[in-house]
């Protein structure tokens, strides 16, 4: 070879950068890095050291090509040529940062503690990932805990906790132990009177706003101070019924001088008139019903909790709570407030979504619209994924804003490896293909990196005179401006267009070779011989639908299966019967 041939003429060469630049691309999604592969190749060829600026010239050149395909393409041409150099990246599983004090308890202790008013969304992973993560981090114990005791304004739903513990097992957080509050009423009781008769807590009959002017000023309230008889009279009376709804609470003592208002004196037991609003468990057995903060804090200590992963919207509570622990001479356990995560664009607000499928605007909880764990799994978002997510993020105290897309992304790195390829053609068109010589036989991996799992395979068998073959074909691929250009019908053959309209087209049998195709900058389409299909929905993230067609293997898919239709995203399959369902998921 002539030393003073240009590089831009070395095909030898450019085969190389294309490759080096392929891979670079895969590997940055889908965005090569002119720095990394002029690196890359003067590590390899040393002998164009000395000609680094032309070098640079040919590689700008070439990456520039590689980036404007768009990834799934860099990959499939990666993935025909250079199998073997498709190596996935491993990236180091992440741990989440040691917990405070661990070593002070025999076990470490965490929980997670719903209201079942509404099933759970992507808002409550932290609170779950982090306490299951963390408890099995310890060996320790994870804690389910039902907080249903406000038949009035914040009503459970008997079948949310069913649907909360589904959840739970999706996200293979499964609880150690799991308690409903409104079991517990009783317990509650005892430790009510327990503070009014120690003289921490009293039975406070003052209208909210007098009490409220008095507290804002730091002064007790007429009721705060009556001997401890009284307040067990006040406090029988609210339990048999003679204070109506409204008419008394039991308020803990805490500091009137306390900077911040809404923790002095907080209540802790109120009525409600279960008459008129039956709990769905225990129906109106109870009239008087703990608060969160009463509740919430003494089941902390009873069921052992030795550390409380939440909000710091929290804070204030624990406040609170600390007094109730000093009154009756316990520790509070440790406590981590991990700042507010916001998934944008995602429905997280619970009231929203119970309202939207109320008024019939999402169809049900596992809407595609929605951000409920119900939706993301029929959607195809895997448990490992948010896991992962959720883990990266870890317990930190500053709100973290993450997107769709950075779930997409951990996802994908899932699906990649576990989804089968296969073909769908979105508003499919037939494309009648002329002139085939053979019959060819086209065997398909149902995954490049896994030979293993086998193939789908169609013989292509030319009939009549014409010796023509029917495919479908996505409309967008068949565009009436590209008549007289060569397309690839992806690992099968090449076919030049010879008419398109917006109902069929035409073209005849070109060549075989990939090289052939390559020569010819042949754009690489997907086709499903005409007969052995399936017509297919997809039911896209925004519940809107696209029909198309898949291929024929498709029959064999069952429910609940993730796939990739090629070109077109990650799919879960939802129903096969003569029709094929599936929900989107992810490009
Ligand atoms: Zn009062």
């Amino acid at each position: 070879m002539c030393e003073s041939l240009t590089l831009d003429k070395n095909e030898d060469l450019k085969e190389f950068i294309r490759k080096s630049a392929l891979l670079n691309a895969v590997k940055h999604d889908g965005n090569a890095q002119v720095g990394a592969v002029v690196g890359k190749i003067i590590g390899e060829k040393a002998e164009y050291r000395t000609r680094v600026k032309e070098l640079s010239a040919v590689i700008d050149k070439i990456v520039q090509e590689i980036n404007r395909l768009s990834l799934e393409e860099q990959k499939r041409v990666v993935e025909e040529k250079w199998p073997e150099a498709f190596v996935k990246e491993k990236t180091a599983e992440k741990r989440l940062p040691p917990l405070l004090n661990a070593d002070k308890y025999s076990k470490v202790v965490t929980r997670f503690s719903p209201n079942p008013d509404c099933v759970l969304h992507l808002g409550s992973a932290r609170a779950i990932i982090l306490s299951h993560e963390y408890a099995s981090m310890y060996k320790g114990k994870f804690v389910l805990r039902f907080e249903d005791t406000d038949p009035k304004t914040k009503v459970p739903v008997l079948e949310f906790y069913g649907r909360i513990r589904e959840d739970l097992a999706w996200l293979g957080c499964k609880p150690d132990e799991e308690y409903i509050q409104s079991d517990r009423v009783p317990i509650y009781y005892e430790y009510a009177e327990k503070l009014i008769t120690t003289g921490h807590a009293y039975v406070c009959t003052c209208k909210p706003e007098d009490f409220r002017k008095r507290i804002l000023v730091k002064k007790p309230c007429p009721c705060r101070d009556l001997p401890v008889k009284e307040q067990i009279e006040r406090w029988h009376k609210m339990l048999d019924g003679s204070y109506k709804e409204g008419e008394a609470v039991v308020r803990v003592k805490t500091d009137l001088y306390h900077p911040n208002p809404a923790i002095r004196d907080w209540p802790a037991m109120r009525i409600i008139d279960t008459e008129t609003h039956p709990h769905p468990r225990v129906g109106s057995k109870y009239n008087v019903w703990p608060l969160y903060n009463l509740a919430a804090g003494l089941d902390d200590h009873l069921m052992g909790v030795t550390h409380i992963i939440r909000g710091k919207e929290h804070l204030t509570n624990m406040a609170r709570q600390e007094y109730m622990y000093r009154h009756l001479g316990w520790t509070y356990p440790e406590a981590i407030h991990y700042g507010r995560l916001k998934i944008k664009g995602a429905y997280l607000s619970k009231s929203k979504i119970v309202q939207g499928i109320k008024e019939g605007k999402f169809k049900d909880w596992d809407d595609p619209r929605l951000a409920t764990f119900a939706a993301l799994r029929r959607r195809g978002m895997t448990p490992e994924a948010i896991r992962k997510m959720i883990i990266d993020v870890g317990p930190k105290t500053h709100d973290v804003v993450l997107s769709w897309e950075n779930l997409y992304a951990y996802n994908r790195k899932i699906l990649d490896s576990t989804s089968n390829r296969y073909f769908f053609v979105e508003n499919p068109i037939e494309l009648k293909v002329c002139g085939i010589p053979k019959v060819f036989n086209a065997r398909l991996n149902l995954h490049p990196e896994h030979p293993e799992r086998g193939f789908r395979e169609y013989i292509i068998e030319p009939q009549g005179d014409d010796r023509h073959v029917s495919f479908w074909t996505a409309k967008k691929d068949i565009e009436p401006s590209k008549v007289g250009n060569v397309i690839r019908l992806m690992e099968l053959f090449n076919v030049r267009l010879e008419h398109a309209n917006a109902r069929s087209a035409t073209a005849l049998f070109d060549s075989e070779s990939y090289e052939s195709a390559k020569n010819a900058e042949a754009k690489l389409i997907h086709w499903i011989p005409v007969g052995q299909d399936m017509p297919s929905e997809v039911v896209m993230s925004d519940a809107s639908i696209v029909d198309g067609i898949a291929e024929g293997f498709c029959k064999k898919l069952k429910p609940d299966m993730i796939i990739q239709f090629e070109r077109f995203g990650f799919v879960k399959i939802d129903k096969v019967k003569t029709k094929l369902i599936a929900y989107y998921a992810q490009k």
